[in-house]
């Protein structure tokens, strides 16, 4: 036996792979299996050519034995092994690819063959102090044994080994005070690995498990053997829409994302040209608790021949549809070495912007086709939506207005943008909005009142995100967004505007009285004919709203944002009079009313009193 050294190169990359290219050693398990099942890949396709190779396509596996005395983890398979010369060529030159060589001469042929980088194997090394390696080639009447401790070089001895395939038998380090390498002596830790990376691979990865059956006595059990196999083999999105019941579908998704309920939606498509791939994705019946945290993390599972590359490649979804759950699975994708990551790659990006589309697409016809889940996914997850109208400064506005449901005066339902327009009387110009903490508080706002008794409807936005939404939009399909509680309010209550004009300025010591008595609280104070039956109102000028005010600062930080807010009297309703008469005989009463009409017109607009104890004094000062 004559001990060999790695090639030169190949000695300093050993030690690079040993200690940095995988940032998880748990990873060597995926890489050992997905080998073996290139070697059965590559015996099968030999078989349909080859008739002495007897195998059936059932009697293809690989096994894994785990020893905890002699602290060894066995793989085998029974694939088309490796000579004295393959195991010279691609066990002793690192980033030598047998696997890619063969892809490369059988293109045309139907196998999957993962590897193509050469180094996987050497992974080994990161879990064990030893690695042997006993082979026979199909068709070969000796088999080889290669064995290597790491840097130091290899040997390869001729050994004894029954039938054909590969035996690899891993020396497990010792435990560390950081690393466990016992546990993949455990066929828990097996188990998982194998679910989680090697799923889907197409042929059966056994063990056998201890486990406990019933024996003779009633109520008795003992210990027993089971060989099980751990895969799925089948990649549920490998076949076909009809082949798959929707119960399947479900199970699926359950099993895999971790949910109790059934998805509210499956997208299930198969890509082919530029970008080929299947894809599998949900949209959930709820939004996960942690969803609007920053704890969520976005992301579909990458897959590239059935074999997980990535559990939630961010790059393959939008933020604003950052709640669909799902897998990609691609051959032709441009992997790094370590398989772990992909470099930026513009396949990669092909692939998003088709998954967005599709994404798109099931939503728009869940809109139309059925109405009531759309409204229920809604709920969930149209926060979501807003956010995306107005992130990254509107950019994907246009994709996603049409998605977009507003509760609406009319009946307090739901409409899309294009049904509030539809049912625009002719003389309406615009879109009107009013916001607020709930629909009745909002319904309650005098302005709203003022314009429904038009015969406009107004849009009740009750969240944070909505006011913001809509500014980003800026119109819809020509028609303005307008806040009815805002200055820029277009509609015209009867001929009575030019009074109101005559009436502010007449009143003008009056009003700026008031406007005095109440100090900062209000940026003016006028008269309006744009109020039904309430006596007074609060608005704003400007671009700022109450209910942005809200939401800007309810953010930590900076909290200068300030609505101007206007107090507005109703011209048509008697408190008018009473103004008047106190203004001429009884300034003091005059101030505490206006201190109690500004809080009345807070609290109805569904804000708080900016100081209760005075609103409290000056209240009874009235009363008593
Ligand atoms: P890759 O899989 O990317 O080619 P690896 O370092 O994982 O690189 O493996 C190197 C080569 O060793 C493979 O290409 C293959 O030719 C050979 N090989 C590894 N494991 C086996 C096996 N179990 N049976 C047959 N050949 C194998
Ligand atoms: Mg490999």
């Amino acid at each position: 036996m004559r001990r060999k050294q790695f090639k030169a190169e190949s000695k300093k990359l050993l030690d690079m792979m040993v200690n940095s290219i995988y940032t998880n050693k748990e990873i060597f398990l995926r890489e050992l299996i997905s080998n073996a099942s290139d070697a059965l890949d590559k015996l099968y396709f030999r078989s349909l050519t080859d008739n002495t190779v007897l195998l059936r396509k059932e009697d293809y596996e690989i096994r894994l034995t785990p020893d905890k005395d002699a602290r060894t983890l066995k793989i085998t398979d029974n694939g088309c092994g490796m000579t004295a010369l393959d195991l010279e060529q691609n066990l002793g030159t690192i980033a030598k690819s047998g696997s890619l060589d063969f892809k490369n001469q059988n293109s045309e042929a139907d196998v999957e063959i993962i590897g193509q980088f050469g180094v996987g194997f050497y992974s080994a090394f990161m879990v064990s102090r030893a690695v042997t390696v006993k082979s026979r080639a199909f068709g070969a009447d000796e088999a080889w044994c290669w064995h290597s401790e790491g840097a130091d070089g290899y040997t390869l001895e001729q050994c004894e080994k029954d039938g054909f395939g590969t035996e690899i038998i891993l020396e497990l380090k010792e435990d560390t005070e950081n690393e466990d390498y016992s546990r993949y002596l455990e066929s828990y830790t097996l188990t998982s690995l194998v679910k989680k990376y090697s799923d889907y691979i197409r042929y059966p990865v056994k063990m056998t498990v201890d486990t406990r059956v019933p024996g003779e006595k009633e109520g008795e059990y003992v210990d027993a053997k089971e060989d099980r196999t751990l895969n799925s083999m089948v990649p549920l999105w490998r076949k076909s829409k009809s082949e798959i019941t929707p119960e399947e579908y479900n199970a699926f998704y359950k099993d895999k994302f971790f949910d109790y309920s059934d998805p509210l939606a499956v997208i299930h498509s198969k890509t082919e040209g530029q970008a080929t791939y299947d894809a599998l994705m949900y949209v959930p019946s709820r939004a996960p608790y942690d969803y609007y945290s920053k704890n969520y993390e976005k992301g579909l599972a990458l897959y590239s021949n059935g074999v997980l590359i990535t559990e939630k490649c961010a790059d393959l979804l939008p933020d604003h549809f950052s709640f669909v759950k799902g897998l990609v699975d691609s051959a032709d994708l441009s992997l790094n070495v370590s398989r772990e990551m992909l470099q930026q790659d513009s396949q990669l990006r092909l692939i998003a912007k088709t998954v967005e589309k599709k994404i798109k697409n099931e939503l728009t016809s869940m809109l139309s086709k059925d109405r009531e889940k759309y409204e229920e996914f809604f709920k969930q997850f149209g926060i979501q939506l807003k956010f995306g109208v107005y992130s990254d400064y509107g950019l994907h506005k246009d994709e996603l207005k049409e998605l977009l449901l507003f509760i609406s005066s009319a009946d307090k339902k739901y409409v899309t943008l294009a049904e509030y327009t539809a049912a625009m009387p002719e003389d309406q110009k615009s879109i009107y909005y009013a916001g607020g903490e709930s629909t009745a508080l909002i319904e309650a706002l005098p302005r709203v009142e003022a314009v429904k008794s038009k015969g406009f409807n107004v849009l009740y936005l009750t969240d944070a995100v909505d006011e913001f939404a809509l500014m980003t939009l800026g119109e819809y399909s020509g028609k303005k967004f307008v806040n009815v509680c805002g200055d820029s309010l277009d509609i015209d209550m009867g001929e009575t505007g030019d009074e109101v004009k005559k009436l502010n300025e007449e009143k003008s010591e009056l009003l700026g009285f008031i406007s005095e008595s109440l100090g900062d609280s209000v940026a003016a104070v006028r008269f309006t004919d744009k109020l039904a039956s309430h006596p007074v109102c609060l608005t704003t000028e400007g671009a700022v709203s109450v209910e942005m005010e809200k939401a800007l600062n309810a953010v930590p930080g900076d909290s200068s944002v300030k609505a101007r807010t206007v107090l507005e009297i109703n011209s048509a309703h008697p408190v008018k009079e009473k103004l008047i008469e106190l203004y001429d005989n009884d300034r003091d009463t005059l101030k505490s009313l206006s201190v109690v009409l500004l809080g009345e017109a807070r609290l109805i607009g569904g804000l708080t009193l900016d100081d209760p104890s005075a609103f409290a004094k000056e209240l009874n000062s009235l009363i008593l």
